[in-house]
């Protein structure tokens, strides 16, 4: 990690003034914010709303943005990548490319020139970068390559939220990798790793709280994915930890331990058909069943993402009615990416969806199933009856499907149709994938940083491969690594604030000091500001004089709100004293006076400290 260089005597800190500057604080939170960020970054005049999910970023905010923005570039640059800008404007022939003007659907945002030619604005850049590599990349020397940038991306997110936590158009800093192989210093992983590592240490230097976790990497699978999550009570991801061996996952990707199984169980019920119409969702279902949801089996109809004829055509998901199933898992047991049958083709094959039972493995044409482990065990299960309107509750495994028993129990195929697998989300509780006897644990985080092995799913679309040391020609393999920039910002709120406002971490602070002046027409309080403020600026610290002709009250509670980290007051009261009072944001306490001269020197102990 390259040396704190918060302060430095080269670098000069700003000096500005309260009245010349935009800081509109205000007492009312926007009625729709929830969030401390949201509702923190809005009263103390750092962004202001303009639309849904849009904002506009006042100079406290600017200047945040800016020194996350450094952190980011100091590290990207330390770790080989270099810095170029494409455009936000992107021809929609370049997304078709990649079908991915279909997969983002409504989240991207499109326009039509004046020629009725389509656009849309870059939600991210993997087909542009990769397009330009191809223009200007010929020979295998000119690998490896890690191309970054930074700048504002467009997304139309279905429901914007908490501010920037979420918004339609926010900053990332997007960057992208190119290798011939996966191995050795010019690979993949060496970049990879090198991208881990300066995330580490870019949110590490941004004073954040934070979890690496392992990630879902999509639909080209197999390929490793991390996520960098703030760890806060009030993120939108949940993260699956296990204490006891320091695993961490993000729920769509946690593995869960062990779970033994077997269909060898005798029933407990007879088999007993119900009619349930018209019944809301499983709760009510259960209730009316004299069941829990837990005592369900949950049968989804799925099928492959891309059809071929080496591959069934419908896939059931069997889990606990209590559970969810995890596409990602699904794909993996099957191997082939599944998503959700379409619900007409599925009806029309014989599917009462809604209603659907384990048993239609056999009896629809062309089907696999895969159960997850939690569902097989236990005598009696509530389940559909195949048929609209109905459920069937003493469902019994080994009695009302004997064509399991013979090959059981393991979890390979039953005759290549039926197999157990874990299939669904991990909940708190589970068994811990790493270490025997423990549980997983849920908490809460936000996702500022995400780093993927992408293979070769762009260079192929893109046709971009080139010739190797053996004149053979190969595709090139990718990687890619965001940020949330303003996101980032967000988090920094969300995670270090009290209940008058926000507390900043001192390297990505819009300013390290605030001077307060308690009377600024007085001529000797504006003159030792003036001295304290020149001596800060030239040891680089950033420095806010407070000179509104204010009530002290009204300043000190903007001085909370706005969250700068040390405060200094000067009025002639102090002055009589010899000094001005120091002030750490996250004291509650108020120490004494600290003589003049000290003053610059208390100051960066408190900054440092
Ligand atoms: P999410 O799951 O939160 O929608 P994502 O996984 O779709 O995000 P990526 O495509 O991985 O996002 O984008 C890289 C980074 O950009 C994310 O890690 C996140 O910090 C940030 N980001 C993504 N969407 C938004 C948004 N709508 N507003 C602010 N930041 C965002
Ligand atoms: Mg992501």
């Amino acid at each position: 990690m390259s040396e704190n260089n918060t302060f430095s005597t080269v670098r000069r800190g700003a000096v500005q003034h309260w009245s010349r500057t935009l800081i509109p604080t205000t007492r009312d939170a926007p009625a729709d914010a929830e969030l401390p960020s949201h509702i923190f970054l809005t009263r103390a005049g750092y962004i202001r709303r303009v639309g849904a999910g849009i904002y506009d970023y006042l100079p406290l905010a600017k200047r945040v943005l800016t020194k996350i923005e450094t952190i980011i570039r100091e590290e990207m640059n330390a770790a080989g990548a270099t810095e170029l800008l494409v455009p936000h404007l992107v021809p929609i022939e370049l997304y078709a490319g990649t079908k991915r003007d279909q997969e983002y659907g409504d989240l991207l945002f499109k326009l039509e020139d004046r020629h009725g030619r389509l656009a849309a604005l870059g939600p991210t850049h993997e087909e542009i970068i990769t397009e330009m590599l191809k223009g200007s990349v010929t020979s295998y020397k000119q690998l490896p390559l890690n191309v970054y940038q930074i700048q504002t991306k467009f997304r139309d997110e279905f429901r914007p939220r908490a501010g920037l936590l979420r918004g339609r158009e926010f900053i990332m800093k997007d960057a992208y990798s190119f290798h011939l192989e996966i191995d050795g210093t010019a690979g993949l992983n060496a970049t990879y790793d090198a991208m881990y590592q300066a995330y580490v240490n870019i949110f590490t230097r941004c004073g954040l709280d934070f979890s690496v976790v392992e990630a879902e990497s999509g639909p080209i699978g197999g390929s490793a994915s991390h996520e960098f999550m703030v760890n806060c009570e009030t993120g939108e991801d949940t993260i699956m930890i296990c204490p006891e061996s320091g695993y961490a996952a993000n729920v769509e990707k946690c593995e869960i331990g062990d779970r033994p199984w077997s269909f060898d169980t005798d029933p407990t019920e007879p088999l007993k058909t119900h009619h349930t119409p018209g019944m809301p969702g499983i709760d009510a279902v259960a209730e009316f069943l004299g069941t829990t949801p837990a005592g369900m089996l949950k049968t989804i109809v799925m099928q492959p993402a891309e059809r071929s004829e080496d591959k069934p055509r419908w896939v059931l998901a069997v889990v606990r009615g209590d559970h969810d199933v995890n596409e990602g898992k699904v794909r993996d047991a099957v191997g082939f990416a599944v998503e959700l049958g379409d619900e007409a083709e599925a009806k029309a094959a014989g599917f009462a969806i809604g209603y659907v039972s384990p048993r239609m493995v056999f009896k629809a044409p062309d089907t696999v199933m895969v159960i997850d482990p939690d569902a097989v065990n236990g005598g009696a299960w509530a389940t559909g009856s195949d048929k609209p309107d109905h459920h069937d509750t003493g469902f019994n495994w080994k009695r009302d499907l004997p064509e399991l028993l013979p090959e059981g129990p393991d979890n390979t195929c039953f005759g290549c149709s039926v197999k157990v697998a874990d299939i669904r989300n991990a909940v708190p509780g589970d068994p811990s994938p790493r270490a025997a006897g423990a549980t997983l644990e849920a908490r809460r985080g936000i996702e500022v940083g995400h780093i993927f092995k992408l293979g070769t799913k762009y260079s192929d679309a893109f046709d971009f491969a080139i010739l190797d040391q053996d004149q053979k020609r190969r595709a090139v393999i990718m990687g890619c690594y965001g940020i949330g920039v303003s996101r980032t910002m967000a988090a920094c709120v969300e995670m270090s604030h009290d209940d008058n406002g926000i507390i900043w971490p001192t390297p990505v602070a819009p300013y390290h000091v605030l001077i307060t002046l308690i009377k600024p027409e007085d001529e000797a309080t504006r003159s030792a500001a003036k001295s304290i403020a020149d001596s800060l600026s030239a040891a680089g610290v950033d420095v806010l004089i407070d000179d509104r002709k204010e009530r002290p009250g009204v300043k000190f509670k903007d001085a909370d709100l706005i969250g700068i980290p040390v405060r200094i007051t000067i009025g002639p009261k102090t002055l009589e004293q010899g000094g001005a009072e120091l002030k750490h944001r996250r004291d509650p306490d108020r120490p004494g006076i600290t003589p003049m001269d000290d003053v610059p020197g208390a100051c960066m102990s408190l900054l440092l400290g």
